[in-house]
Parts: structure tokens; sequence; C-alpha cells
């Protein structure tokens, strides 16, 4: 009898590996198993998570089919094993606490925008948490920026000065409880609370905060606000005064602003959302996406002047919730701090950087550990793509091919991000942006500290850009470590195979602002060929003279004259075209080789052509011409301009000359600047193909990988990709990381790490 009995029962060990820890896997499993009736345990170690199961084989299949087909919602299984063990009559299923593994690294998760159940008890008035403005679960709120150390413990977090009430542990103790072991469990009785000061540093008393701050803002107040990563400032998006005082206080001219609405239905009136942007916007990670502006309402041209998308956002803290709830309204929410420096994360820190920019200020008491800004996307020929990855997504891994040593990457001076590696993952921080003062160098020496400590990873190598004078390179070079230089649009390339996990050598069509060369010209527009250990420069942009390079970079129109003058070779130089600017002090400077640099940009080439047709012959944020160029284009089903490749030794050379010179005739017989727009979008398109096919002819290589910042160009790429792929290519851009400088760090990491196997293998 006993022996048909066990013949119907079975016990299964599984292993679960990928994103499973601190994810709420473990009551999940649990609740699991109580619900179809089986014995055993699950425990976390070193690889993920263990189970093992016991009962009748129906509920055994049962349970099988359930874990993998709704895992908890932050949870990503990569590997399920099962093995088939004896069984052990178990009398019930129990949660096994882990104790301290070494390989600790995917414990921690990133910040979780509120969750539909935390959401309606926010908004029930019986609910004990009602209006609470730090409600959350273990589905939600906050994780990294919270974190100071490892175990993911409330004692090393931030939550660590809340004592948790009698209702709020018996929560946290409950395994089948919606908070059990959610760190930062908290209610009105026992967590953080939020209050109000005025610019004068006084506290504003009485009525609720929430009516206050929202009052203010209909009022054409600036109201800073504590957020999850950072603070945010905040103006009515309808309010052309409003935003136009905090561009001024915040010195930020012209560049969009970021705008929050109070749900996806009222964003709709503004903008176009397809499904997959509209799947991004209520996401867990809850990014800006810039989608574009149409439809029946707008908001006010100040918020993104001269732009043809806006960058929206949905609530994504309760807090968030509760002002847009009874705002109700379009929000201009951007990072608050001056231009370039690193968001505010303190109450004293804000109180006194913003003391000049906002009129009151809504802070709390859950201190924000480690900075954290909104992350941003983009939807381009048919896929989301990050222009920023940051909240939300970090401290994610992107997941490696293959295993190997870990090492540090410290990317590049502009949209720095960092990157750390350990066995098959590659962890990249938050953006930490431009290394352009002690905030931001401080910021990033904080970063590379604190990830280095949560992800317990000593790294054994330092990989920085070539560029001498970048502070990052500088900082590498102080450290006790063994460096790697590596070239720039190399890194480039790396970072877009790595993210598809590729492994044999490609052709890369680097297009790109500015980056330091192997020769030490400024290289960025590269036709490159090879692979993680080495490459070749198979061809680039014809160098041109920049008349002194910042300010080119600011001044497009310095870079059309001097475009101009040489596509001419400085003989019968259409100057009519140039004659408003002051064109006779570059001519002389290209005369003379004065504060000149040689340059094969395709972002300079973009300000060249857009300064030529009026367009942003001064730019008042970075990258501004190209954007304004781009939005000009209609259609790309136009002539394309000459676009003649040459053979220059080894080298091929795309010709920028010709090209300028059949600009200029095309603007002296009247062309506007939508036709040379659409004719110039054209002709790189052709070029970059006709580049691609000769490298293919000269390699065999059939795999084409599209990185650096120009992709962000929606015309350039969504042109590309359908040509090269009708062109039998393989082709890969950017979906994880940012095509953009804030991307490079995983190509330097996966370049650093193929160097020290290298150096091993030769021993
Ligand atoms: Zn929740
Ligand atoms: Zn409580
Ligand atoms: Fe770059």
């Amino acid at each position: 009898m006993t022996q048909i009995l066990t013949q119907d029962f079975a016990r299964h060990r599984i292993r679960v590996h990928g994103i499973v820890q601190g994810v709420g896997f473990r009551p999940f499993v649990y609740n699991l198993a109580i619900k179809n009736g089986l014995t055993g345990f699950v425990t976390n170690n070193s690889h993920g998570v263990e189970i093992q199961i016991e009962g009748d084989s129906h509920s055994v299949t049962a349970f099988m089919q359930q874990l993998e087909a709704e895992p908890p919602p932050l949870a990503i299984i990569t590997k399920l094993t099962v093995d088939h063990l004896n069984l052990n009559h178990d009398q019930s299923f129990e949660i096994i606490s882990s104790h301290r593994e070494s390989n600790i690294t995917t414990l921690i998760s990133p910040d979780v925008a509120v969750c539909r159940d935390c959401l309606t008890e926010l908004f029930n008035p019986t609910d004990r948490r009602f209006q609470y403005p730090f409600i959350n679960c273990t589905n939600c709120g906050p994780r990294y920026t919270i974190i100071e150390s490892i175990p993911y413990d409330r004692p090393f977090t931030s939550m660590r000065n809340f004592k948790m009430c009698p209702d709020c542990q018996a929560e946290y103790d409950n395994p089948s409880d919606r908070r059990f072991h959610a760190q930062p469990n908290a209610c009105p009785e026992c967590g953080p609370h939020i209050w109000l000061i005025d610019r004068n540093g006084n506290s504003m008393t009485g009525g609720s905060e929430i009516t206050t701050v929202v009052d203010n803002l209909r009022a054409g107040m600036i109201v800073a606000i504590k957020g999850l990563g950072g603070f945010h400032l905040a103006v009515n998006a309808s309010d052309t005064n409003a935003v136009d005082r905090l561009r001024k206080r915040k010195n930020r001219e012209a560049k969009p602003l970021a705008v929050m609405f109070p749900n996806l239905e009222k964003t709709r009136q503004y903008v176009t959302i397809n499904p997959d942007e509209a799947e991004l916007l209520v996401s867990y990670q809850s990014p800006i996406v810039l989608c574009k502006k149409s439809g029946p309402r707008h908001v006010n041209e100040l918020v993104a002047p001269g732009n043809n998308r806006l960058g929206v956002i949905l609530p994504y803290t309760p807090l968030h919730h509760l002002i847009l709830h009874e705002f109700d309204g379009p929000l201009v929410m951007t990072s608050a701090n001056l231009s370039d420096e690193p968001i505010c994360i303190e109450n004293d820190e804000a109180l006194h950087r913003l003391a000049n920019i906002a009129d009151l200020f809504l802070l709390h008491n859950r201190d924000i550990y480690l900075r954290s800004d909104d992350s941003v996307f983009v939807h381009i020929n048919g896929k989301n793509r990050p222009v920023r990855r940051s909240r939300g997504f970090v401290p994610r891994p992107i997941f490696l091919s293959g295993s190997g040593p870990s090492v540090l990457a410290v990317g590049g001076d502009l949209k720095n991000t960092v990157c750390l590696t350990a066995q098959e993952r590659a962890f990249m921080s938050q953006h930490i942006g431009d290394m352009e003062n002690l905030e931001s160098s401080q910021f990033f020496q904080r970063t590379i500290d604190h990830l280095e400590r949560v992800l317990e990873i000593e790294p054994e190598l330092i990989v920085h850009d070539l560029h001498p004078g970048y502070f990052t390179t500088q900082w590498a070079q102080k450290q006790h470590l063994q460096t790697l230089g590596v070239q720039h649009h190399h890194a480039h390339l790396a970072a877009c195979m790595t993210e598809h996990g590729l492994d044999e050598p490609v052709i890369g069509i680097i297009a790109d602002g500015t980056g330091y060369g192997t020769d030490g010209t400024i290289w960025g527009g590269e036709i490159l060929m090879g692979d993680y250990t080495r490459f070749e420069r198979f061809g680039h942009l014809e160098n041109m003279l920049l008349p002194g390079g910042d300010a080119a970079i600011k001044a497009p129109w310095r870079t059309a004259t001097a475009y101009l003058y040489q596509a001419f070779n400085g003989k019968n130089i259409p100057v009519d075209l140039i004659k408003k600017w002051n064109y006779q002090l570059i001519f002389e400077m290209l005369e003379t080789k004065t504060n000149t640099a040689q340059t094969s940009s395709t972002g300079r080439l973009f300000d060249a052509v857009a300064a030529l047709c009026g367009i942003c012959p001064e730019i008042r944020y970075e990258g501004q011409a190209a954007i304004e160029l781009m939005q000009a284009c209609t259609t790309t089903d136009v002539p394309p301009f000459t676009f003649g490749i040459k053979s220059e030794g080894p080298a091929k050379i795309l010709c920028v000359r010709p090209l300028m010179r059949d600009i200029a005739l095309a603007l002296m017989e009247g062309a506007g600047s939508i036709e040379i727009s659409n004719r110039f979008h054209r002709t790189l398109i052709e070029w970059f193909l006709k580049s691609a096919k000769l490298a293919r002819q000269a390699s065999g290589i059939n795999t084409v990988v599209l990185s650096g910042g120009v992709f962000q160009n929606e015309v350039i790429l969504a042109g590309l990709i359908p040509v090269l792929e009708r062109n039998k290519f393989c082709v890969y851009s950017h979906i994880q990381v940012p095509t953009n400088d804030g991307g490079l760090s995983l190509g330097q990491a996966m370049i650093g790490r193929k160097y020290l196997e290298t150096l091993k293998e030769e021993g």
C-alpha cells in the first residue's frame, strides 16, 4: 500500500538563476507551495534560489508551471535546473533564511515605481496608509538609492532610523504578507514624513502640505520636491512666466524640460504614444520618454522650444501621485541643480544650493544615500532606446556572454557612467554627468566606492579613455592599479557588441561628436573593423580643420565657415552664405593654422550644415544644432548630395569637401533648410551604406554595429538600419545602454576583460 502511494509522490530540487533575490521571490515560492499543498523549503544561495518541493506529482507539476509562468514582477529567471530527489517526508514548507553569501551581487534591486496594490491603498480613506507618501511593499519602493552597504537589510539602509511599529513589524514577519521582508516598510505611525519650508528657511505649518504645494504651483511658484533619487524642481507647465523664471534661475536657456502628467490618458492629449512607449511609461522603471508632440493640447513652447518631441514621465513615487492627483495637469519636473551640476539629494544641500531657484521646499526625512537621475528613452525604428540609463535600471546588470576577471571602466568625461564587471555580469552606474566641476568629480568617486562596496567587487584593472586631458583618464592613472587606455570609438563599437553578446569581428559604423584618436586628432566619423581585442580604422570622414575646438562646438557658424573655406580650398568661396558672421576671423585662423585642430567628427559636420542653412549658428545646449537640423527633415526620399569615398593609403576617406560644395551650391540656388536637411540625411545614409559594403568586400564581415551619439538621430538610425538589412547585413544598434557616451564604459569594460584574459593566456 505504502509502495503505491510513494510512486505518486515526487521530490524536486529546483535551482533558479537570474534576478531572484531581493525581489520577493521566496515569499512567492512559499505561497505557491502552500497553494499546491506541497512541503519542503526555499532558500537563497550564492547562485540564486534553491527550492525543494515534495508532494503528489500532479501538484508538483502545477507548481513548476506556475513558477515559470508568473514569477514576481521584478524577478528575471535566466536558468532553471531540476533534479529528482528521494522523498524526505517534510511536514511543512519553510522559508530558510540565508546566511550571508560571498557572492551577493544579485541582491540589490533598482528603485521601483509604486505598485498598483500600494496605490489602491494610498487612495483608500479606510486604509491605515491613506495618503501616506512613503507607502511601499516587496514589489515596489526605494532600493539602490537608500542602501549604504550590504547585505540589503534595513539596518544598512537609510530606513535604519525608523523602528517599525507592531503593525508594520507583523507585516514584515509574515511570509504571506505583501510586505514580508520589505526593508523600507513604514506607515504614518513609524515611518518618514514630509514638511514644507519657504525660501527664507521658515517652516510652513497648517493644512495639508500637498494642498499647499499644489496651491503654490497654481500660483506660478517653483517648488523643490525631494524625490527618490534626488530633488526635482516643479512648476506649472502651462504657466509661461513660471517656466521662464525657472529657466532663468536655473541658468538653463533652451534645453528641453521633462513634464510629468497625472496619468497616461492625460498625456495622450499632448503627445502621441505608441504601445511600446506606453508600456515603458507605466513600467516599474518609469523613465522619461521622448514622445512626439501632437494632439489637441500643447504645453507652452518654452518647455521644449523648437523641439518636436516632449519628454514625458508619469508619477512614480506615492508623493508624486498625491501631488499630481490634486494638481491634475502637467508639471515641469526637472532635476534640481544648477546647469551641469549633479542633482541635489540632501535637505541642507538643497536649501543651500537651490536657495536662489526654488520658492518653497517639500522635504522629507528618508535620506537618499546615492543620487540617481530619471532615466530617458526614445522610441526609434520599432524599439525603445535609452538616452540616459539611470534610476529604475541601475544597478541591474547587463548580462555578458561569458565569465571573466573583474574590471572597472571609468567612461568618458561627458555623460559619464562607470562600469564594474563580475563573472557574467556588467554593472553600469547611474548617469553621473559631465566631469566639469568639483561636485561631479566627487559624485564620480562616491559612485565607484559605493558600487565596489555593495557589489563586493575588487577590480584587477581600470580602463579609461585615451584622451590624456580627461578627468577620468587622470583619475584612473592616479589609482594604484593596472590601467588600460581604450580608443573612444573602439569602446563604442565594443559597447554595442557587448549588449548583443557578439564575439566575432564586426564592422562598426561609429558616428559621433568627439573622441580622441590614436593619432592625436579628433575622431568621430569612423568605419572600424574589429572586436574586443583589436580594431582597424578602415575608413573615416575626411579630416577637416576646426577653428578653436571648444569655441567651434558652442558656435556652429565657426565650423560652417571653416568647412566652407576648406571645401573651396580658400578660393572663390561663396561668402554670401557666411557674410552675416565674422568670417574673416575664421579664414585668418585657417590660413595661419592658429588654434586649429583636425577632426573627422560627424557631429561637427552636422553643425556646419545646420549653421549654413541658418539653423543654430550658436547653440544653447549640447547637440542643439544637430537636433534642429534633424527635425527640419521631412523625408529622405530625395536625391543625395555627392558622397565620394576615395582611397588614401590603406584607409577609405569619406570626402567632406565635395559634399560641402554641393550644399553651398544648392543654397546659392535658393534651397531652403528643409530641402538641405532632407538631402543631407539621405547622403549620410547612402554614405554609411556604401562604406559598409566596401568594408564587407575587404573583410568578408557581414555584421554591422551602429554606435556613437549621432545615432540618437532618428532619421539616420531608422533610415540606415533597413537599407543595411536589405543589403543582407546583420545590423545591431543600442537598446540596453545609450548609443552616446553614456554607454562607453560598457565597451571599455569588455575590452579590459579580454585584455586581461589575453595577458593571462600569454602567462
Ligand atoms: Zn507596492
Ligand atoms: Zn508602522
Ligand atoms: Fe562618443
